[in-house]
């Protein structure tokens, strides 16, 4: 019989204390039910329920059981685990430990509830309860955790992360310098000045980002335009609103100017290079809420580099094309160094979504199924594309070289953990 044992990857203790305990546990069952123990498997600190992620032990247990036998030659007739859900929890690993085990005749399978038969329908049945049970579990927890962060910006605590500029570490009280720096340089805007004028004016008095970077046009824009200088609270790239009210949050931190001067500041740019508009599909606040009419606006940032050495990453917008072949085109409005026909664009974003994400950001299959079929519309296509990147980075192209080349869009993957951006200078 072979013994499987699985910690998860929120365990505690990833000193295998668990995975001993469970494998205790799996001897005792199996005597109980006259069987022996001859191979153990095990995976210590994995997580059953994301994609992708490798499970030596499991991989292993299906070799063997496929094979008839263990590393040592002795033939496996079951399999014994304290509980289904250290086995799986997604329905392909079901369906891959069910093959492996029914692949020969006369097998068991033993947990703490007794015996029970993989070939019959029953046996099955139960494997399949046990497995919604798990699925139901881990949208549960997966809820939870995204409810306390909901929670906590509901109650208008700061973002974690680096100091935002303008304010104290303490993320509430207002940095004297850079807060006056701030205000003054919303009130120029607002007044017509050039932010690339700001940025130098900050420069040349030695202004310096919070983690020690010079102002550009961009980081400025950032700082002017984050809600939070008016006292909003924004969430994962929107901003967030009381559900009774329809309010916007306010948080605990002092504001520098009123949500009138925010909201005034914000209509003196292109939506594009809004604070909010950061690698997200979510609506604008201010000026017309235009929606996109391209699947990349919005995602893709300049590659180039400016004559001073320093990478451009302004926003790529979608213009007329001049060809058949790329009959709209996606330039950057800072720089206009870097250019890349659309559908190219497009089609990259497509290849990356759904070939390149890493494990742990992959979409589910009936995602794929609704994108290519034509299923789902530009806006839900916008909406997978922001769930796992933050945007790309797209390398300017060489002249006179039309080769269609998809690795000139370079994404940058979301943290798993959807930690909340900040708008400091970096
Ligand atoms: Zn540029």
């Amino acid at each position: 019989m072979a013994s499987y044992a699985r910690t998860s990857e929120d365990f505690r203790q990833r000193d295998g204390h668990g995975v001993r305990h469970q494998l205790r546990i799996n001897e005792r069952i199996a005597h109980e039910y006259g069987c022996r123990v001859v191979a153990v498997y095990t995976d210590n600190g994995c997580t059953a329920s994301k994609p992708g992620v490798a499970r030596p032990g499991f991989d292993r247990l299906l070799g063997d059981l496929t094979r008839g036998h263990e590393a040592d030659g002795q033939a496996l007739d079951g399999v014994v685990c304290v509980a289904d859900d250290r086995l799986y929890r997604r329905p392909e690993d079901l369906a891959r430990f069910f093959a492996a085990l029914t692949s020969r005749p006369g097998r068991v399978y033993v947990d703490q509830r007794g015996v029970r038969d993989p070939y019959s329908q029953e046996g099955l049945l139960e494997a399949v309860r046990s497995l919604e049970a798990a699925v139901t579990e881990t949208r549960v927890r997966s809820q939870r955790v995204s409810n306390w962060h909901w929670a906590r910006a509901v109650e208008g605590v700061p973002h974690s992360g680096p100091r935002p500029f303008g304010w104290l570490g303490d993320r509430i009280t207002l940095h004297p310098e850079e807060s006056t720096l701030a205000e003054q340089a919303i009130n120029d805007r607002i007044g017509g000045k050039a932010v690339r004028a700001i940025a130098r004016e900050w420069c040349d008095a030695g202004v310096t980002g919070t983690r020690g970077s010079r102002p550009n046009a961009q980081t400025v824009t950032q700082i002017m335009t984050a809600p939070r200088v008016c006292g909003y609270r924004a969430n994962r790239g929107a901003l967030l609103l009381m559900p009774e009210t329809g309010q916007p949050v306010l948080g605990q931190w002092e504001p520098i100017v009123t949500p009138d001067r925010w909201k005034a500041v914000c209509a003196t740019f292109s939506p594009g290079s809004l604070y909010l508009h950061r690698g997200s599909g979510t609506p604008r606040l201010t000026g017309q809420r235009a929606s996109p009419r391209h699947l990349g606006s919005g995602f893709l940032r300049c590659g180039a580099t400016r004559s001073d050495g320093t990478p451009c990453r302004g926003a790529l917008c979608a213009q007329k094309g001049r060809s058949r072949k790329s009959p709209y085109v996606y330039t950057c409005g800072s720089c206009a160094h870097c250019s890349i026909s659309g559908p190219l664009a497009d089609e990259a974003l497509e290849r990356i979504l759904f070939s390149e994400a890493p494990p742990g950001l992959r979409l589910p299959e009936s995602v794929r199924r609704r994108w290519q079929s034509g299923e789902a519309g530009l806006d839900e296509k916008r909406r997978n594309i922001a769930s796992i990147i933050t945007c790309c980075v797209v390398r300017p192209g060489v002249k006179g070289n039309h080769a269609w080349d998809y690795s000139r869009v370079e994404p940058l993957w979301r943290l798993p953990d959807h930690s909340p951006s900040t708008a400091a200078i970096g």
